[in-house]
């Protein structure tokens, strides 16, 4: 897929408090010919994040560094990482609540103070080479960092930890985009695809796009594929047969999706998230980080405490057949 991210403030679409938050940031952060304060920003996959996180580092003038929760498992990791910092870096952690703690507990100095503990080994080595024993003399030594941002995303808030929490200035909570945003992000992706679509037809691939700024990139790419494929305009009518052709319905739900609702209606009780990833062949993450908060957020299921429900919209034309 082409990258059309929104390469500055003005170009991103929607998010206003977000935006107006970050805005102040900079500002300040210009003023002061400092770098921005530390952010978090939490939400689910594919509002604008990492397009974000760009934009923090292009608007700031400063390199992007980027690494990944998963990725970070041990001080040596983290200390890698931070060495590579230059003044007025930012470093982009994405799913930054999957840092493993002995590393994390690395951030939490060059967050506050810009310092850099690490373990210098060299005596321990000295003396074991000396065969004096080893493993007694470990020896801290702190660095200082260049002045940097930290902007961290998670998909999942309640997995950071309080320390690392509370180490950032300011934490911003994206949330799904109203109809309107949506639809000016997919005809604004439209437009850099060079895909002529009415304002109508926009309005219904935005209904089809969960409110997730990344689904609508996604749907628009498929549209102009299917328009290019069968030399036809994207009219609604070529565009509903785009999203039968995948099995998109008119409320954005996709067959794994119906998958997940059919599973929860064929059944008389509560159904276990892991039984429900194993059924469908996904893993627990994805069921509760990309399918799951849509259908909560819009009513088809319910969480309790024995595991999930399906409601009576599920049931529905739109969502599933009794
Ligand atoms: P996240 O990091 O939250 O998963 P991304 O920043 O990777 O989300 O965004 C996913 C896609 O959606 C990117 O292709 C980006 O261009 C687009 N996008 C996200 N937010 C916006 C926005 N507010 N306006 C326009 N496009 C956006």
């Amino acid at each position: 897929m082409e990258s059309i991210r929104p390469n500055s403030l003005l170009e991103f679409v929607g998010q206003q408090q977000a935006v107006d938050i970050l805005k102040v940031h900079l500002a300040s952060a210009r003023k002061r010919n400092a770098p921005m304060p530390h952010l978090l920003m939490a939400g689910p996959p594919g509002l604008g994040k990492t397009s974000l996180a760009r934009i923090v580092a292009s608007e700031t003038g400063g390199r992007l560094l980027e690494a990944v929760g998963g990725t970070i498992k041990t001080p040596a990791d983290v200390a890698k990482l931070l060495g590579n910092i230059r003044s007025g870096d930012t470093l982009f952690i994405d799913e930054i609540h999957a840092v493993q703690r002995s590393g994390e507990e690395l951030f939490y100095g060059a967050m506050e103070d810009g310092s850099l503990t690490v373990e210098d080994k060299s005596c321990d080595r000295m003396l074991r080479d000396l065969g004096l024993g080893a493993g007694k003399a470990t020896v801290k030594s702190v660095r200082r960092l260049p002045p940097f941002t930290l902007v961290g995303a998670t998909t999942l808030l309640g997995l950071v930890t309080a320390p690392l929490r509370s180490r950032f200035q300011t934490i911003l909570t994206l949330l799904p985009y109203s109809l309107k945003e949506m639809t000016a992000i997919v005809l604004r992706t439209a437009g850099q695809l060079g895909l002529a679509m009415s304002g109508d037809v926009a309005e219904e691939v935005a209904r089809r796009s969960k409110g997730t700024a990344r689904i609508a990139v996604s749907n628009v790419h498929w549209l102009r594929d299917y328009s290019l494929a069968h030399g036809c305009r994207m009219t609604g009518k070529s565009a509903g047969d785009a999203f039968l052709m995948k099995g998109i319905d008119g409320n954005g739900l996709t067959p794994t999706d119906r998958a997940y609702l059919q599973r929860l209606v064929a059944s008389a009780e509560a159904v276990g998230v892991e039984t429900l990833a194993a059924t469908l062949g996904e893993s627990v993450e994805t069921l509760e980080q990309a399918i799951e908060p849509f259908l909560l957020a819009q009513g088809f299921v319910e969480k309790t405490a024995r595991g999930r429900v399906a409601t009576a919209k599920a049931r529905s034309p739109c969502g599933v057949a009794a």
